[in-house]
């Protein structure tokens, strides 16, 4: 198990309960897990509370979800966003995020794909669904130079699978679930809610809130990979940053490269970090111009 000495500066909970807190108060067990960490968990149709958890469920969704269920569900990201999900404020960053959208008028009922046999859509279930009863969180130490991931137990009163004698590793649970793949996808998405989440205290990256037009700008590249790539290839998008040609015509084809563009692109507007390049011309006219607005022409 982690043994990290240093005081937390920031602990962000990214992949948590799939219960409301506010509904159901889940016990969130204060124990860091490594991935050679052992629980004793087991899920299957013989369980007292089959398909409970997939009623009135808080699953926000990861790009590899939205990605996921739209391919296999055969629909457009726009049409899916209106269909299933809901939108919600990621509260830790103040972020917008898509949240699965539960049956009934106050979203208490089952979730739209769970049936009597299960879900239906097991094989892309979103990562929320693949990681419980994990939680996933991100912790910078103080004075540590690098964020630390951890993994935590979610025990709730309704969830009798924690009463199962099957024991495994944390790292067999993800190898079963199928979670390194969704993981990869999301990997970009989760450093800018956690460096979102981090910077919270002060208002903002460097204590300059992050406007509203970003924050779309975030919403739009994480959940509609059609809109982002007509945001890229018929905006001035390419004639502001260096986009090798090969790499453009990956761009076209592939959902995941597009994702990671977005990402690293996000990063740069956000945080500034030197992730994607401006083209020369751009960079020394942006350059001059500041120059010009400081009076230093
Ligand atoms: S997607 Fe599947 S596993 Fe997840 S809440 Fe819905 S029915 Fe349950
Ligand atoms: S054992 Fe837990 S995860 Fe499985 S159906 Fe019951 S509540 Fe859901």
């Amino acid at each position: 198990m982690a043994d990290n000495k240093l005081d937390p500066e920031t602990e962000v909970e990214i992949i948590g309960s799939m219960t409301d807190p506010a509904a159901a108060g889940p016990v969130v067990q204060p124990v860091r897990l490594g991935r050679d960490d052992t629980f004793c968990f087991s899920c299957h149709k013989d369980v007292p509370c089959w398909n409970e958890c997939c009623h009135g469920a808080d699953i926000t969704l990861t790009p590899a979800d939205i990605l996921m269920l739209c391919r296999n569900l055969d629909m457009r990201p726009a049409e899916f966003l209106a269909e299933y999900t809901v939108p919600a404020i990621w509260d830790k960053a103040d972020l917008p995020v898509a949240k699965l959208k539960m049956q009934g008028a106050d979203g208490k009922g089952a979730c739209h794909f769970m049936t009597d046999a299960g879900c239906s859509v097991y094989a892309f279930r979103p990562a929320t669904c693949r990681y419980y009863p994990l939680g996933f969180a991100s912790v910078k130490m103080k004075g540590a130079e690098e964020k630390d991931d951890f993994h935590f137990l979610v025990k709730e009163a309704h969830c009798k699978g924690h009463g199962e004698t099957k024991t495994q590793t944390v790292g067999e649970y993800r190898a079963e679930q199928g979670i390194d793949a969704y993981d990869e996808v999301n990997r970009g998405w989760m450093d800018i809610m956690m460096k979102m989440a981090s910077w919270q205290t002060l208002g903002g990256p460097w204590g300059e809130q992050i406007t509203q037009a970003k924050k779309r700008m975030f919403f739009m590249v994480y959940t509609d990979v059609d809109a982002f790539r007509r945001f890229v290839f018929e905006t001035r998008f390419l004639d502001t940053y260096e986009i090798e040609p090969e790499a453009q015509d990956l761009l076209r084809e592939s959902d995941e490269a597009l994702l990671a563009l977005g990402f690293d692109w996000l990063k740069n507007v956000f945080f500034n970090e030197p992730t994607v390049s401006m083209k020369e011309n751009v960079l020394q006219g942006a350059i001059a111009k500041a120059r010009e607005e400081m009076g230093a022409s």
